[in-house]
């Protein structure tokens, strides 16, 4: 099967005493089926509420994926903070090839430093319909993939061993 790398971010920010997590919704759009009348190229599938991620380029390291990712889709600079996990899925490619997709995607913890959510170019406007917080806590239930919903479990247990990452939110520039 083949196999596609990625690796994506939970990034968060404390604001107002509450953690917050940087989410996006991609867009979902996918080729008309065949045979179906509609004046439509494509028709557009109810929105995911997804973490940020992208392809490892070639000689990049996941982590520096993952902060490029960040800031391509959602507009922020962040800080690296540990690794996660690595959450693996299998998908069917709805474009050319229809060949099913092994795929492993690394998600790093990543502490919010500048710049504003959503503040993203035209060309990744194109992916990504918007970007906004939501309470981390409410992540397990609002991620719409079980393995992000994991990942975001992973980010609360750390930061009940980590209190320490509060002062480093602290001192983000606003
Ligand atoms: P990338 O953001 O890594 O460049 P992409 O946008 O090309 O990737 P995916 O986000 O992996 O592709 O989406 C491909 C398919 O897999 C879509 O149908 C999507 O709904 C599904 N998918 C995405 N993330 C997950 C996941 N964590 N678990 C299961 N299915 C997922």
């Amino acid at each position: 099967m083949e196999r596609e790398f990625s690796a994506g971010g939970v990034v968060l920010r404390k604001m107002r005493g509450r953690w917050l997590l940087a989410v996006i919704e991609p867009h979902m759009t996918r080729p008309k089926k065949p045979g179906k009348k509609s004046t439509k190229t494509s028709h557009t599938v109810p929105s995911a509420t997804a973490l940020p991620k992208g392809a490892i380029d070639p000689g990049e390291k996941p982590d520096q994926t993952a902060l490029r990712e960040v800031q391509e889709e959602t507009g922020v600079q962040a800080d690296l903070i540990t690794k996660l996990a690595d959450i693996k899925y299998v998908y069917v490619r709805n474009w050319g090839d229809q060949a099913r997709v092994f795929k492993i995607v690394s998600f790093y913890l990543l502490l919010y430093r500048s710049g504003k959510l959503g503040n993203i170019s035209p060309e990744m406007r194109v992916e990504v319909q918007r970007a906004f917080w939501i309470p981390l806590d409410e992540a397990p239930k609002a991620l719409s993939y079980k393995g992000e919903r994991e990942v975001a479990e992973m980010a609360l247990q750390y930061l009940t061993a980590h209190p320490e990452l509060e002062a480093h939110s602290a001192n983000a520039r606003r």
